[in-house]
């Protein structure tokens, strides 16, 4: 794929507006019109919802967004540098990119959005893309403000995320993950493929709400999931101890055996552990 619109080539965009990758801002470019296209692809149909994406940088992903018919991206990004270049797509797609500067951690995407469906597409900074994950999962009330996650991470992120007891990633984001989404790995881009290269392998993850999480308190799963798993090598009766005396009573009331281990627990198991715990003492 050589072009999917008339604007300048990225690397050109990226000279002509000094754009030198800064790793304090996690800023690995992706390049590759395939690629882009191929993110922007997987998060389609675009064209109902509003797209908010974080981190345009250059705006390699905003333009594949744009050209495979989102109706409207707002773009996050920190680096006010990228603004101009974000400023000549927004006059390409008249009324159909909206860029905000400042730190995606702090923006409420939601308000932004003024109540349309969201779907939310980006390659992620680094250094904060699992707390925006965190931040996007626990958000109050459930169905949350957007429909789908498409993002993109660094591979060992993105395995914790769709971990299953049993897995050596399995651990509390994939707990926290499971038990409000569906979450699975599309495909892995290597290094090459981004401006410049960073060290590992990246993956991009799919998220979509479950219609119904178990019910749980989301205070109570992220306390006993952060005790069980702190001391994974423990059994659940040692490493639970340390929120209630009464942890082995609690655990077989919660239906678990007190001699398991975190990494067996599945979702539903660690749902009736906060359950069990939150009745006790924990809350
Ligand atoms: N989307 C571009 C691409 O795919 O080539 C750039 C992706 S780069 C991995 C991450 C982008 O996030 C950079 O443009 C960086 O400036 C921006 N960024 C870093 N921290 C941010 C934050 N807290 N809020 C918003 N944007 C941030």
């Amino acid at each position: 794929m050589s072009r999917i619109d008339d604007l300048p080539p990225l690397r050109e965009v990226i000279r002509a507006h000094g754009l030198d990758a800064r790793k304090s801002l996690g800023q690995n470019f992706l390049l590759d019109l395939n690629l882009t296209s191929r993110i922007a692809r997987a998060a389609a149909p675009l064209d109902a919802c509003t797209v908010v994406e974080i981190g345009p940088g250059p705006g390699g992903l905003t333009r594949a967004l744009l050209a495979a018919g989102a109706g409207r991206v707002i773009a996050i990004e920190k680096d006010r540098r990228c603004l101009p270049a974000l400023a000549e797509i927004a006059d390409r797609y008249p009324g159909r990119l909206t860029v905000v500067e400042g730190d995606a951690l702090e923006i409420d995407a939601a308000t932004l959005a003024a109540g349309e469906p969201v779907k939310i597409v980006a390659n992620l900074p680094y250094n904060v893309g699992t707390q925006l994950l965190i931040n996007w999962i626990t958000t109050p009330g459930w169905p949350p403000f957007w429909s789908s996650l498409t993002l993109m991470f660094q591979r060992e992120v993105a395995e914790r995320i769709v971990a299953a007891p049993g897995d050596k990633a399995y651990g509390r984001l994939g707990v926290l993950a499971g038990w409000r989404t569906q979450a699975r790995i599309l495909f892995d881009i290597s290094p090459q493929a981004f401006t410049p290269p960073p060290k590992v392998t990246s993956a991009v993850v799919q998220l979509v709400p479950r219609v119904e999480p178990l019910p749980c308190s989301l205070k109570a799963l992220e306390r006993v999931t952060a005790a069980a798993f702190g001391q994974r090598r423990k059994m659940l009766r040692a490493s639970l101890k340390t929120l209630d005396p009464q942890a082995e009573r609690l655990i077989e009331e919660a239906g678990l055996i007190p001699t398991a281990r975190a990494e067996e627990i599945d979702i539903a198991g660690f749902v009736a552990l906060a359950e069990r715990f939150a009745g006790g003492r924990l809350m």
